[in-house]
């Protein structure tokens, strides 16, 4: 069994490559739930459904969230009756969410995510990191605010002094998962956001260390592919690049691929941890997306 630690952008591209090259049905997927919230009164699980519709091939590739040709009559609506929503949600993804939100009045979130897998016949399993509520809080000049207020109201422009969450309790079986897995894949998602709040879960590090964990880098030079990374890891003291992801998880990394304009870093690299690859991690089309499936698997496929 393979096992993905992933956010809601980077690794579900990466995701897409390895769909291609091995049997689904031994994946387990294990997603972040930080950012999880209610709006317009139905449970919005941001990366679950982004992974969910990656996998079933809905997902809205241009934006990385919501499913492709949806329509926003119901957003629409809302805003005319004076109830603009915060996020810009679709018709058949706000089916899905609301169906989430009924379900979870009787089962936790690791079976309603599992049911809604089962619906959309995807094979791998989808782990919610914890089935507890996470509360995340950016501190910036501003003030403290929510993910979703940061990064929508304030298109996160503001600067950010801290980014601080709350500890949550594993989801069921996550940590058997990690240690019976033959690799761990880190995905490359925001350290910060994303795989930090995974990772930061009590047992995740001792159950890492116990397998052989490959991680891509999400930072190409000095900065993210995408959305907020550089601010977070230098809000908390990271560098931004290569060197400072790796830095965050060389206590239970064997190996890690950086892309190949950072390939100065190599040697500082190898003082961290002994195994470093190097390619282009720039996923711009399905076919870079097979080509780095088969360098993080390498060893496997
Ligand atoms: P968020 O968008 O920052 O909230 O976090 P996500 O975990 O959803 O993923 C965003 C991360 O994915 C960013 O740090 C990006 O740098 C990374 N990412 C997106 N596309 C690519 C890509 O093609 N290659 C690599 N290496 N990283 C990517």
């Amino acid at each position: 069994m393979i096992t993905i630690l992933s956010g809601g952008t980077g690794t579900p591209k990466l995701i897409q490559g390895i769909k291609e090259i091995i049997d689904e049905s031994n994946l387990n997927i294990i997603v972040n739930t930080l950012e999880n919230d209610y709006f317009s009164g139905v449970y919005v699980t941001p990366d679950i459904d982004t992974v969910l519709y990656t996998l079933s091939d809905l997902i809205n590739l241009e934006t990385w969230y919501g499913i492709k040709d949806d329509t926003f009559i119901t957003h629409e609506k809302l805003k005319e009756l004076g109830c603009p929503e915060l996020l810009r949600i679709g018709d058949k993804d706000r089916a899905l969410k609301i169906q989430k939100t009924i379900l979870l009045k009787n089962y936790p979130l690791s079976q309603v995510v599992d049911i809604q897998r089962k619906q959309m016949d995807i094979k791998a399993r989808i782990i919610p990191m914890s089935n507890q509520q996470s509360t995340i809080k950016i501190m910036t000049p501003k003030g403290e605010m929510s993910f979703h207020q940061f990064l929508i109201k304030e298109q996160g422009k503001v600067p950010v002094d801290d980014v601080v969450y709350n500890e949550v309790e594993p989801a069921p079986d996550m940590l058997n998962i990690i240690e019976n897995s033959e690799t761990v894949v880190i995905g490359p998602s925001n350290p910060i956001t994303s795989i930090g709040p995974i990772i930061s879960i009590k047992g995740v590090e001792k159950a890492l260390k116990k397998v052989h964990v490959v991680g891509v880098s999400p930072i190409i030079g000095n900065s993210p592919v995408s959305g907020p990374a550089a601010k977070f890891m230098q809000a908390c003291g990271h560098e931004v690049s290569a060197l400072g992801v790796c830095d965050m998880y060389s206590k239970f990394l064997d190996r890690f691929i950086i892309d190949s304009v950072d390939s100065d870093l190599e040697t500082k690299i190898e003082k961290l941890i002994k195994d470093v690859t190097i390619t282009n991690t720039k996923m711009r089309n399905i076919g870079d997306k097979v080509m780095l499936a088969r360098t993080v698997l390498g060893e496997i496929v």
